[in-house]
């Protein structure tokens, strides 16, 4: 009995993946709190910042407000064994 090989697998080469990354500009930092930037409050790193700079510019005088926050950054620094 011949054995047959039917393995013929049709296989696909050549991915074409974009791999044309932008070059990330250089992130500034929040000119209210100094904060890092979001794009989406660009160039605030809030909403809340970016209202603050709103304000300073309706109320006519562009005076530095105290912001103080004192709170856990979103800082990753967790200790995984993968
Ligand atoms: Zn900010």
């Amino acid at each position: 009995m011949p054995d047959r090989d039917d393995g013929n697998k049709d296989r696909k080469e050549g991915v074409a993946a974009p791999d044309n990354v932008e070059p990330l500009r250089p992130a500034r930092p929040c000119p209210i709190c100094g904060k890092s930037s979001i794009r989406k409050y660009h160039p605030f790193c809030s909403k809340h910042c970016a209202d603050i700079d709103l304000h300073r510019w309706l109320s006519g005088s562009y005076a530095i407000p105290v912001v103080e926050e004192d709170g856990s950054v979103p800082d990753g620094g967790e200790n995984g064994d993968g």
